[in-house]
C-alpha cells in the first residue's frame, strides 16, 4: 500500500453560471485546471435567495455526464422529454447527457440555504453519443455508514472498504468506475480509504480541517491526489467534511465550447449546428 499525497491545489474562485447562480468553481476554471477525466467542479453555497433564485433555464449538454449532490436546499430538474426529478437534500442526479440532453435546473424555494455541488465527468470518445440516461438517487438511496472513531461517510458511487465492510454505492453502470463519497471527518480523528491506482482523484474539503499525508488541505479547493492506492487522512479539532472523488483517466483530448465536450473542433461545430437545428437530442 502507498499513500496518495497532494499534488497540486486548484482554489476555487468566485463565479457565476445559468440565469446568475453565484458558485465556487475549482476545477474547470480554466482548461489547465482539469483533472481528467473531471471537466469541472462548482459548489454552491448561499442563504441569499439573490444567490440562487434564478436557476439553469433551459440549456444543453453533449459528450460527458453531469453529477449533482445537493447538501440543502430544492431543485427541480425538468428536460427536453418531459423527464422530472425533485433533487431533497442528501440527493442526487447523475446524468449522462451523451448525444444530447437540453434541460433545467430550477430552485424550489424562495428562501433558506441552497447548497450543493455539480460535477461534469467526461465521457471517452466511445461514449460522446451514447442515448441520454439518468440515475435519480433519493436521499435514502445513498448509502451510509459509520465507524468507532465517529468518521460517517455517504457512498454515491464506487466501491469502499469502510469500518470493516465492503460497500458498494448505488450509482451503477457508469464510464470511468468512479468513486464519489462524502466523507464526515470527527473531531481529531484518523481515517485511511483506499482509492484504486488506476484512478486519477481528488479532495474538495469544504468544512473544518483536514491533512492528507501529513498535508493541512486548502479549504474550498479541489486538491488533486497524486500516486499511490489510499488516502490517509486525519481531521482537525472541528472535524471535516470533504468529498472524495475519483475516476478513470481518459487521455483524448479535450475540446470544450461552454456545455459541449468533444474531441476535436469539428465535433463541437457539429454540435452548435444540431443545436441550432433542433437535433442535438437525436
Ligand atoms: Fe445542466
Amino acid at each position: 500500500m502507498s499513500d496518495r499525497q497532494l499534488r497540486r491545489v486548484i482554489p476555487s474562485i468566485d463565479s457565476a453560471d445559468g440565469a446568475g447562480v453565484r458558485l465556487r468553481r475549482s476545477i474547470g476554471q480554466r482548461s489547465s485546471v482539469r483533472i481528467d477525466p473531471f471537466l469541472m467542479l462548482d459548489m454552491f453555497s448561499s442563504d441569499r435567495p439573490d444567490d440562487y433564485i434564478a436557476g439553469f433555464p433551459a440549456h444543453p449538454h453533449r459528450g460527458f455526464e453531469t453529477v449533482t449532490y445537493m447538501l440543502d436546499g430544492l431543485m427541480l430538474h425538468r428536460d427536453h422529454l418531459g423527464n422530472e426529478g425533485l433533487l431533497r437534500p442528501g440527493g442526487v442526479q447523475w446524468m449522462t447527457a451523451g448525444r444530447g440532453v437540453i434541460h433545467e435546473e430550477m430552485p424550489q424555494q424562495e428562501a433558506g440555504l441552497m447548497r450543493g455541488f455539480q460535477l461534469w465527468v467526461n465521457l471517452p470518445a466511445s461514449e460522446k453519443m451514447k442515448p441520454a440516461a439518468y440515475q435519480n438517487l433519493e436521499p435514502e438511496q445513498i448509502v451510509e455508514a459509520q465507524d468507532s472513531q465517529g468518521n460517517r461517510i455517504r457512498l454515491v458511487a464506487g466501491a469502499l472498504a469502510f469500518a470493516g465492510q465492503q460497500l458498494v454505492g448505488p450509482v451503477s453502470g457508469i464510464s470511468r468506475q468512479p468513486l464519489f463519497v462524502d466523507v464526515m471527518l470527527g473531531a481529531g480523528a484518523e481515517l485511511t480509504l483506499p482509492v484504486p491506482r488506476n484512478l486519477s482523484g481528488f479532495i474538495y474539503l469544504f468544512e473544518g480541517a483536514v491533512a492528507l499525508g501529513g498535508q493541512p488541505l486548502q479549504l474550498q479547493a479541489a486538491s488533486e491526489l497524486g500516486d499511490g492506492d489510499r488516502v490517509s487522512l486525519r481531521a482537525g479539532e472541528q472535524g471535516a467534511r470533504l468529498l472524495l472523488v475519483a475516476g478513470e483517466p481518459i487521455g483524448e483530448p479535450v475540446v470544450q465550447y461552454g456545455p459541449f465536450v468533444m474531441n476535436t473542433s469539428a465535433e463541437v461545430e457539429q454540435a452548435l449546428r444540431d443545436y441550432r437545428d433542433g437535433r442535438l437530442t437525436g
